[in-house]
């Protein structure tokens, strides 16, 4: 795609990024095929070239947003199933987090949604603010329903609602910053990003990973004062408070690499492990934190991905049950790791059940099912749907939001708990 961006702009690092990334881009349209929203929407402008030509029209222009390229960039899932079918490589990734970066700085949103956006930041990648607005939530739910659903208040308040779980369960044990002991022999030595929401919302998933990994002869490292990675305000345009969250990060995960050592640093919320695999990239441009911000990203592993390196083995009889695996965007699409989870749930003796239009995000993709509702519940009965087709007795997924967001008839429930159960570790508690 011709570009028309000046000398002038193109001084700037991030402007040259951006043509870089607009200028492999061939027109083609592959990618509207597998992109959820235009499948909802048929709208081009809802479709990955039609946001590509918006973004190129206000980078160009170096114009501030306006509400139309807010509109169609606001409905992007994030769930970069655009970049896994573009035949041209485009970096689609990278450019949308310019243009919501871009949005956040240039164009004012109507107070509700600056509030609400303002809310979430603030909450979401804090586990004990995160707690008690869970609790808080449960008080306001009766009073809830006399908000009418209509409207873009009520829908997300519902949606909200929806989303909270009923009984918060209690504080985990091993978030904690600790070094958890490998049993016998050790073999590795990793660390373990214990994140935000997940251990509010899911602490048996941090749980269950402690355990199996020591009882396979990992250390596992909860290192001091690393904590959310910077995802959730990523995806939401705030550039800045995304960054102080990445180099607390760095700066933990480095204490630790310089010290005993890691030979890995391991996530377990795949839409976590996607933005820590690009820390490299983000702070490219900045010579005191580059270095370590690769080699953070060169360790970054999804469970998954080292449980197949190092190799797992099932110690109970095979449980009879047949598993629908939900493959969450950020794992099959940010971090391209497709086969593992399946092998290694296959080699746990489960029976694997792969639902049709796997390629699909099921809507949740971070604070996406709160802020858009309703293509987001679309999405989500859409996925749901193809999922009971299976007749599965469970779902198995790699990422908490899509777990929240799939919860209801069917247990929904993390991968590293079912290969847990049967290395020795106790039956998911969501599982009959
Ligand atoms: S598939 Fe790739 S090259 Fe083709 S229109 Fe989409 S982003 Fe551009
Ligand atoms: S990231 Fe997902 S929703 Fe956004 S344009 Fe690409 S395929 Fe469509």
């Amino acid at each position: 795609m011709q570009t028309n961006f000046t000398p002038e702009q193109l001084r700037d690092p991030e402007i040259q990024v951006a043509n870089r990334i607009l200028r492999t881009c061939v027109h083609c349209g592959f990618c509207t095929a597998t992109c959820p929203t235009f499948l909802l929407l048929g709208d081009e402008l809802d479709s990955p070239r039609g946001r590509i030509y918006l973004i190129k029209d206000m980078l160009e222009g170096s114009r501030a947003a306006t509400a139309e390229v807010v509109k169609h960039v606001d409905r992007c899932l994030s769930c970069l199933g655009c970049m896994t079918t573009c035949p041209s490589g485009v970096d689609y990734m990278h450019l949308v987090d310019h243009a919501r970066t871009h949005i956040e700085l240039t164009y004012v949103r109507p107070w509700h949604d600056r509030m609400l956006r303002t809310l979430l930041a603030m909450v979401l990648p804090h586990p004990a603010r995160m707690r008690l607005a869970l609790m808080a939530t449960a008080v306001a739910r009766p009073f809830a329903r006399l908000v009418p659903a209509r409207g873009t208040f009520g829908a997300r308040l519902g949606a909200m609602m929806r989303l909270a779980p009923r009984t918060l369960p209690p504080p985990g044990s091993v978030e904690r910053p600790a070094v958890h002991k490998a049993q016998g022999e050790r073999r590795g030595r990793v660390a373990l990003l214990a994140g935000c929401a997940q251990q509010v919302l899911s602490p048996s998933i941090n749980d269950a990973t402690v355990r199996l990994l020591t009882r396979m002869g990992i250390e596992v490292v909860v290192a001091r004062g690393a904590g959310c990675c910077g995802a959730l305000t990523h995806h939401m345009g705030k550039h800045d408070a995304a960054m102080i969250a990445a180099r607390t990060n760095i700066e933990a995960w480095s204490r630790e690499i310089e010290g005993a050592g890691l030979d890995a640093i391991l996530v377990n919320t795949s839409g976590c492990g996607t933005t820590v695999k690009d820390y490299g990239f983000l702070f490219r441009g900045e010579p005191k934190w580059r270095d370590r911000a690769a080699k953070v990203s060169e360790l970054a592993l999804d469970i998954s991905e080292y449980l197949d390196r190092i190799g797992y083995a099932p110690t109970r009889e095979k449980p009879g049950l047949r598993v629908a695996y939900h493959a969450a965007c950020s794992l099959q699409h940010g971090q391209r790791v497709t086969e593992a989870p399946k092998k290694l749930l296959r080699a746990a003796g489960f029976e694997v059940a792969e639902p049709a239009e796997a390629h699909l995000c099921c809507g949740s993709a971070g604070t996406y099912n709160m802020l858009q509702p309703e293509l987001s519940g679309r999405l989500r009965e859409r996925k749901l749907g193809n999922i009971a087709a299976t007749r599965p007795d469970c779902i198995a997924a790699g990422n908490i939001g899509c777990l929240t967001q799939l919860a209801g008839e069917i247990p929904a429930v993390h991968t590293v708990e079912l290969l847990d159960w049967m290395a020795g570790g106790p039956k998911p508690a969501a599982l009959p």
